[in-house]
């Protein structure tokens, strides 16, 4: 048992990070993000990179990113020429990344670095695939969108069995191995745990961590999005359940019928 505990302590130790940050048009942000990621990163003693997706930014985050990769060797861009949204942004990201874990955030300072020691602190509890977010104090503007999005969560509880507040909650740390086997694309960023949890990563937790108002640029949020991406999800559980044996879910109405 000694040599077992032993076992396990090596696992629960991180090595390294790979912190991926879809940006798009995140001009006045990514300075300041980077420099406090920098400072944050940099006390945690592990090997970690920094990977920008540029987004098909038409501001100045580009530039701005290139300026800090001409210096900064531990920081990687990945640029799109068009916007494509944050799946695909974040399944470039995950594709380059390098370290144990994978780590996304925001780029637009609504995900506090400093909370990065959190989910590192968390993840010596025992060797979780993923440990997601929870902005516990939310400031989604209007009451309709909080009521909404509370709504919406319950119903993700109901349907997927996961006990999460915050399914969408971008502040996620994950297994290497398991973000590279996702296969997100649209709204599908949205579900990550739920995907996860398909796959067989069940060992999952939330984390209460603080989140900040927008201080620059704007927030590309549209509640439509939202709809798109539940039909990605109904989409992808179709696929997995009954692409092998459609009978099963087709028959089963059409039995009914009859
Ligand atoms: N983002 C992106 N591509 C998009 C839209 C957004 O890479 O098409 C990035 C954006 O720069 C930010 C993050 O995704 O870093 C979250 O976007 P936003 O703040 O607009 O969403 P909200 O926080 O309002 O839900
Ligand atoms: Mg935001």
């Amino acid at each position: 048992s000694r040599c077992f505990e032993k076992g396990k302590r090596r696992w629960n130790t991180i090595k390294s990070i790979s912190v991926v940050i879809p940006v798009f048009n995140e001009e006045k942000s990514v300075p300041i993000l980077y420099s406090r990621l920098k400072f944050v990163l940099n006390k945690l003693k592990i090997r970690y990179e920094i990977i920008f997706v540029d987004d098909g930014s038409t501001d100045k985050t580009l530039v701005n990113l290139k300026s800090i990769t001409n210096k900064d060797s531990n920081v990687k861009i990945v640029s799109f020429l068009k916007n494509l949204g944050k799946a695909e942004a974040y399944a470039a990201g995950f594709n380059q990344a390098t370290g144990d874990y994978i780590l996304t955030m925001d780029g637009d300072l609504q995900d506090a670095p400093e909370d990065i020691p959190l989910f590192i602190r968390k993840s010596k509890e025992k060797r979780y695939d993923l440990i997601c977010g929870w902005k516990k104090s939310k400031h989604k503007g209007n009451l309709i969108n909080q009521i909404l999005s509370k709504l919406f969560n319950k119903i993700l509880t109901l349907f997927s069995g996961i006990k999460f507040h915050d399914f969408n909650c971008p502040y996620r740390l994950m297994k290497k191995e398991a973000a590279k086997q996702l296969n997100i694309y649209g709204g599908l960023y949205r579900y990550i745990p739920i995907l996860l949890y398909l796959e067989g990563y069940t060992n999952i937790c939330e984390m209460p961590i603080r989140n900040s108002k927008r201080r620059y640029g704007k927030s590309k949020y549209r509640f439509s999005k939202f709809y798109s991406g539940l039909f990605d999800l109904i989409t992808v559980i179709f696929i997995k359940n009954y692409l092998k044996k459609p009978l099963h879910f087709f028959g089963t109405i059409g039995f009914f019928c009859l």
